[in-house]
């Protein structure tokens, strides 16, 4: 395994003629993240490459460019590295690590859901990463399965922070998951911290089930749900887990978990946790309670199939660009 210091690009200057592009991994809103190969070194990234112009037509500068800032700033075991960035008149682009057991999301629907010590495990982690956000005043604000990539290790790795702030900001507009939106999000009474949290009790709940804990063919009703906030727990649900959600899917945010006075450490001193080792988890000692079919750093198995053609995005005009210092 290469060292991050092996993998880092950043001193480089960088095009995409010196990666040979792979299978496309996912899609996104401004465009698709790739498994890459970077000729000269012969090192493997995901590399994920957005289009300018599309990104201005949205009037997603902003958020873009905060998603980068934010992606340099952290640095921790469970969220993915970026290891440079380079654009041209068409596209900006990201080299992240390449997270090959492939999403959370595509291993909970196929498993259906998983059991106390799986979602215990999983938990946890993103308990970590929030605690560390948090720290460094980032809400991360777009908790959701799709979100969480799972390596070869079993351990997960957040990826897409284009949702998150360093602070916070008024102007949030109804998009995402509807299952995953927080109440006070909902009322237009402010969206900081707590909603990480929030999220984290949907996610808690839709391991353990298998699906969340509001649902509607319509987001109006999962809206009207999660207003009315009745949360019925099936019996497989460890007492433990149920007591955590309950805490942490508490609309008031005077009394929601991790945003009391103790912060994350409510979470982590709560009973559902407590024969678990913190430091042994980020130091990843301990052993995963899955892990992904990976047959090598390169396999891209784990990912769905995309169509690979695209139609090429119209250049954006040097003076016209807010990219020229990606
Ligand atoms: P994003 O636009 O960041 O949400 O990425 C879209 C999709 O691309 C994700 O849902 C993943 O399936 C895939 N993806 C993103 N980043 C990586 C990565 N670092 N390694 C592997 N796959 C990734």
């Amino acid at each position: 395994m290469a060292t991050e210091k092996e993998m880092d690009l950043s001193g480089e200057k960088l095009s995409v003629s010196d990666f040979s592009l792979g299978k496309t991994l996912g899609t996104g809103a401004f465009g698709r993240v790739r498994f890459v190969t970077h000729k000269s070194s012969g090192r493997h990234y995901a590399l994920k490459t957005l289009k300018k112009a599309a990104i201005i037509k949205m009037k997603q500068v902003d958020h873009i460019m905060s998603e980068k800032q934010i992606l340099a700033k952290l640095q921790h075991p469970f969220i993915v590295n970026m290891f440079g960035s380079f654009h041209d008149p068409r596209y900006i682009y990201m080299v992240l690590e390449y997270i090959v057991g492939g999403e959370f999301f595509t291993h909970l629907r196929k498993a259906g859901r998983f059991d106390n010590e799986q979602s215990l495990f999983y938990a946890a982690q993103i308990t970590c990463i929030f605690e560390y956000c948090h720290e460094l005043n980032i809400v991360y604000r777009d908790l959701k399965p799709e979100n969480i990539l799972i390596n070869a290790d079993g351990y997960v790795k957040l990826t897409d922070f284009g949702f998150a702030k360093v602070i916070e900001h008024r102007t949030y507009t109804l998009c995402g998951t509807p299952e995953y939106i927080a109440p006070e999000v909902l009322l237009n009474k402010g969206h900081g911290k707590p909603v990480d949290w929030w999220t984290l009790g949907i996610l808690i709940y839709e391991m353990i089930v298998g699906y969340p804990p509001f649902v509607d063919e319509d987001p109006m009703g999962i809206y009207q749900k999660i207003l009315a906030g009745k949360i019925t727990f099936p019996k497989i649900f460890h007492k433990e887990a149920k007591s955590l959600v309950k805490k942490l899917l508490t609309p008031d945010l005077g009394k929601r978990f991790g945003n009391l006075k103790n912060g994350a450490a409510d979470i982590k001193e709560h009973k559902w946790f407590k024969d678990l080792s913190w430091d042994d988890l980020l130091a990843k000692k301990i052993e995963a309670p899955f892990k992904p079919a990976v047959k090598g750093a390169t396999d891209t198995s784990n990912f769905d199939d995309y169509p690979d053609s695209d139609q090429e995005p119209p250049a954006v005009n040097a003076s016209q660009d807010p990219f020229t210092n990606w």
